[in-house]
Protein backbone atom coordinates (compact mmCIF):
# COMPACT_ATOMS: atom_id res chain seq x y z
CA UNK A 1 0.00 0.00 0.00
CA UNK A 2 1.45 3.45 -0.58
CA UNK A 3 2.35 5.59 2.02
CA UNK A 4 2.02 8.64 0.67
CA UNK A 5 -1.01 10.80 -1.11
CA UNK A 6 -1.84 13.24 -3.12
CA UNK A 7 -3.56 16.51 -1.77
CA UNK A 8 -4.26 18.23 -5.22
CA UNK A 9 -6.18 15.55 -5.92
CA UNK A 10 -8.48 17.19 -3.27
CA UNK A 11 -11.61 19.03 -4.94
CA UNK A 12 -11.70 22.03 -2.10
CA UNK A 13 -8.25 22.41 -2.32
CA UNK A 14 -8.63 23.30 -5.63
CA UNK A 15 -11.34 25.10 -5.41
CA UNK A 16 -10.50 27.91 -3.29
CA UNK A 17 -10.00 31.32 -5.03
CA UNK A 18 -10.05 33.50 -1.80
CA UNK A 19 -8.92 34.59 1.85
CA UNK A 20 -10.92 33.44 4.19
CA UNK A 21 -9.37 36.29 6.18
CA UNK A 22 -9.29 39.66 3.92
CA UNK A 23 -11.31 38.05 0.88
CA UNK A 24 -7.80 38.64 -1.42
CA UNK A 25 -6.97 36.37 -4.56
CA UNK A 26 -4.97 32.88 -2.61
CA UNK A 27 -2.31 32.03 -5.25
CA UNK A 28 -0.22 28.66 -4.92
CA UNK A 29 3.19 28.67 -3.52
CA UNK A 30 6.08 26.71 -2.33
CA UNK A 31 6.33 27.10 1.38
CA UNK A 32 9.17 24.86 3.54
CA UNK A 33 9.07 22.19 0.38
CA UNK A 34 5.69 22.24 0.15
CA UNK A 35 2.97 23.64 -2.00
CA UNK A 36 0.05 25.82 -0.41
CA UNK A 37 -2.17 28.17 -0.88
CA UNK A 38 -1.16 31.70 0.53
CA UNK A 39 -2.75 34.93 0.39
CA UNK A 40 -1.91 38.03 -2.12
CA UNK A 41 -2.08 40.48 0.34
CA UNK A 42 -2.34 39.66 3.66
CA UNK A 43 0.03 36.40 3.55
CA UNK A 44 -2.68 33.84 5.03
CA UNK A 45 -1.27 30.56 4.60
CA UNK A 46 -3.89 27.96 3.90
CA UNK A 47 -2.55 25.11 5.71
CA UNK A 48 -4.13 21.70 3.99
CA UNK A 49 -4.07 19.98 6.85
CA UNK A 50 -5.87 16.70 7.42
CA UNK A 51 -9.10 16.80 9.52
CA UNK A 52 -9.37 13.39 12.28
CA UNK A 53 -11.74 10.33 12.08
CA UNK A 54 -12.24 8.00 14.94
CA UNK A 55 -13.16 4.18 13.89
CA UNK A 56 -13.82 1.37 16.39
CA UNK A 57 -13.29 -1.96 16.16
CA UNK A 58 -16.01 -2.95 18.95
CA UNK A 59 -15.76 -6.78 18.95
CA UNK A 60 -18.13 -9.18 20.92
CA UNK A 61 -18.46 -13.06 20.68
CA UNK A 62 -15.98 -12.93 18.00
CA UNK A 63 -17.73 -10.64 15.94
CA UNK A 64 -16.88 -7.00 14.58
CA UNK A 65 -19.41 -4.21 14.03
CA UNK A 66 -20.13 -2.39 11.24
CA UNK A 67 -22.53 -0.30 9.77
CA UNK A 68 -23.42 0.28 6.01
CA UNK A 69 -23.69 4.08 4.83
CA UNK A 70 -26.74 5.72 4.37
CA UNK A 71 -24.06 8.35 2.27
CA UNK A 72 -21.59 9.34 -0.07
CA UNK A 73 -18.87 8.87 0.13
CA UNK A 74 -19.42 5.37 0.18
CA UNK A 75 -22.67 5.14 -0.14
CA UNK A 76 -24.36 1.23 0.07
CA UNK A 77 -20.60 -0.02 1.17
CA UNK A 78 -19.99 -0.92 4.80
CA UNK A 79 -17.27 0.36 7.29
CA UNK A 80 -16.38 0.39 10.94
CA UNK A 81 -18.66 2.98 13.14
CA UNK A 82 -16.70 6.28 12.18
CA UNK A 83 -17.49 10.01 12.36
CA UNK A 84 -15.15 13.46 12.33
CA UNK A 85 -13.64 14.44 15.30
CA UNK A 86 -14.65 17.44 16.65
CA UNK A 87 -13.39 20.86 17.63
CA UNK A 88 -13.22 20.25 22.05
CA UNK A 89 -13.79 16.86 21.70
CA UNK A 90 -11.70 14.32 22.91
CA UNK A 91 -10.91 11.52 20.70
CA UNK A 92 -11.92 8.44 22.50
CA UNK A 93 -14.77 10.48 23.66
CA UNK A 94 -15.92 10.93 20.10
CA UNK A 95 -15.47 7.50 19.09
CA UNK A 96 -17.68 6.33 21.51
CA UNK A 97 -19.88 9.06 20.78
CA UNK A 98 -19.93 7.94 16.83
CA UNK A 99 -20.75 4.49 18.42
CA UNK A 100 -23.78 5.47 20.22
CA UNK A 101 -24.94 7.64 17.37
CA UNK A 102 -24.59 5.00 14.54
CA UNK A 103 -25.32 1.53 16.57
CA UNK A 104 -27.39 2.75 19.56
CA UNK A 105 -24.55 0.28 21.82
CA UNK A 106 -22.73 1.90 24.28
CA UNK A 107 -18.87 1.22 24.60
CA UNK A 108 -16.17 1.47 26.69
CA UNK A 109 -12.70 2.27 24.50
CA UNK A 110 -10.01 -0.12 25.59
CA UNK A 111 -6.87 1.19 23.31
CA UNK A 112 -5.81 2.63 20.15
CA UNK A 113 -5.41 0.08 17.77
CA UNK A 114 -3.46 2.58 14.53
CA UNK A 115 -3.69 5.59 12.17
CA UNK A 116 -3.87 6.02 9.12
CA UNK A 117 -3.88 8.90 6.58
CA UNK A 118 -5.74 8.67 3.25
CA UNK A 119 -6.74 10.82 0.39
CA UNK A 120 -9.90 8.79 0.09
CA UNK A 121 -12.69 11.06 1.93
CA UNK A 122 -13.32 13.85 -1.51
CA UNK A 123 -13.72 16.32 0.87
CA UNK A 124 -10.78 16.30 2.99
CA UNK A 125 -7.52 14.41 3.66
CA UNK A 126 -8.11 12.44 6.53
CA UNK A 127 -5.96 10.90 9.16
CA UNK A 128 -7.96 7.96 11.00
CA UNK A 129 -7.53 7.24 14.79
CA UNK A 130 -8.50 3.29 14.95
CA UNK A 131 -9.87 2.50 18.26
CA UNK A 132 -10.58 -0.96 20.37
CA UNK A 133 -13.80 -0.66 22.62
CA UNK A 134 -15.82 -3.49 24.55
CA UNK A 135 -19.84 -3.20 24.33
CA UNK A 136 -21.32 -2.28 27.71
CA UNK A 137 -25.02 -1.77 27.08
CA UNK A 138 -27.47 -0.51 24.49
CA UNK A 139 -29.24 -1.99 21.84
CA UNK A 140 -28.15 -2.57 18.52
CA UNK A 141 -30.08 0.46 16.10
CA UNK A 142 -28.95 1.83 13.20
CA UNK A 143 -29.12 5.32 13.47
CA UNK A 144 -27.56 8.70 12.47
CA UNK A 145 -25.86 7.75 9.01
CA UNK A 146 -25.96 4.47 9.08
CA UNK A 147 -28.57 2.79 7.29
CA UNK A 148 -27.30 -0.68 8.89
CA UNK A 149 -25.57 -1.86 12.20
CA UNK A 150 -24.53 -5.39 12.42
CA UNK A 151 -21.74 -7.90 13.89
CA UNK A 152 -20.32 -10.18 11.15
CA UNK A 153 -17.91 -12.87 11.91
CA UNK A 154 -14.11 -11.95 11.33
CA UNK A 155 -14.11 -15.22 8.72
CA UNK A 156 -17.22 -13.61 7.06
CA UNK A 157 -17.27 -10.30 6.35
CA UNK A 158 -19.21 -7.30 4.49
CA UNK A 159 -18.75 -6.55 0.89
CA UNK A 160 -17.91 -4.44 -0.26
CA UNK A 161 -15.72 -2.64 2.55
CA UNK A 162 -15.69 1.11 2.08
CA UNK A 163 -12.38 3.61 2.85
CA UNK A 164 -8.92 2.18 2.09
CA UNK A 165 -8.00 3.14 6.17
CA UNK A 166 -10.70 0.75 7.24
CA UNK A 167 -9.70 -2.11 5.45
CA UNK A 168 -6.45 -2.08 6.37
CA UNK A 169 -7.49 -2.17 9.87
CA UNK A 170 -9.96 -4.25 9.45
CA UNK A 171 -7.30 -7.00 7.78
CA UNK A 172 -4.61 -6.36 10.17
CA UNK A 173 -6.85 -7.05 13.10
CA UNK A 174 -8.19 -10.21 12.20
CA UNK A 175 -4.90 -11.08 10.99
CA UNK A 176 -3.55 -10.40 14.74
CA UNK A 177 -6.33 -11.77 16.44
CA UNK A 178 -5.89 -15.12 14.09
CA UNK A 179 -2.40 -15.10 15.20
CA UNK A 180 -3.57 -14.90 18.91
ZN1 LIG B 1 -5.64 37.64 3.09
Amino acid sequence: MDDTYDIDAQANYEGLKFCPRCAAELEERESRSHRRLICTNCSYIFYMAPAAVTCVLAEQDGKLLFVLRRYEPGKGKWCLPAGFLEAGEQPDASAAREVKEETGLDVEITGIYDTWATDEDPRTPVVSIAFTARVTGGELAAGDDAAAAVFFDMGDLPEPIAFADHRRIVRTYIEKSRRG
